[in-house]
């Protein structure tokens, strides 16, 4: 695939129960920053998001926070992001992020995180774009979120082709390192396949 400049994290606002999660955002900034690869994010200095921009920026690599006006106060934002963008609405952030990335991965997260990741993943499935978007399954965090959806393949509401879109991994070099094999799907002319339509 294009060399990956830029990867979009999608990440919790709070740290979460375990130092682990905190500890694997560290260790994805550490593999971002020696491939080279610059971070998007929410722009938020707290959290599991605080915790992989600040890592990030210690090791001398690049950080684009945006963040919607409304919630800069909220989840404040970081003082000493590379670049910081304030759009107007959440879904102006969340475009913005998808633009600027050339990839997407998840890390344990609250809804937030989730909507951020099956929003992307939906828009891969539907052929707006065709950017590799990855989940890391960090300590087993999101492993009843997997059983969930082999449910939904199972009751035939969600295609192999469509789950395998999303590339799992537990450690963040394996991770990147499927982003770097990835071979990018075709986009349908029109964004949609036919068999989805029929
Ligand atoms: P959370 O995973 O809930 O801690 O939130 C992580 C990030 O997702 C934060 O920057 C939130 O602002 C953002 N977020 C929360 N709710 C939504 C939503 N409905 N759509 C998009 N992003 C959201």
């Amino acid at each position: 695939m294009q060399q990956l400049k830029t990867i979009c994290v999608y990440c919790g606002s709070s740290t979460g129960k375990h130092a682990v999660y905190r500890y694997a955002a560290r260790q994805l900034a550490e593999d971002l920053v020696s491939r080279e690869i610059g971070l998007v994010y929410g722009g938020a200095s707290i959290g599991v998001m605080g915790a992989i921009a600040d890592q990030v920026l210690a090791l001398g690599g690049r950080v684009t926070g945006v963040i919607p006006q409304a919630l800069s106060h909220q989840e404040v934002v970081h003082p000493n992001l590379t670049e910081l963008h304030i759009t107007r609405t959440m879904h102006e952030r969340k475009m913005l992020m998808a633009e600027l990335a050339d990839g997407f991965i998840a890390l344990p997260g609250g809804i937030g995180t989730l909507e951020e990741l099956f929003e992307i993943w939906t828009w891969a499935q539907l052929g707006f774009h065709n950017k590799p978007i990855g989940l890391l399954n960090v300590a087993g965090y999101y492993d009843d979120l997997l059983k969930f959806l082999t449910h939904m393949h199972q009751e035939q509401f969600f295609k192999s082709r469509h789950r395998e879109l999303l590339l799992i991994e537990n450690s963040s070099s394996d991770l990147l390192a499927r982003f770097s094999d990835y071979q990018l799907p075709t986009l349908p002319q029109d964004g949609l396949h036919k068999e989805d339509l029929a």
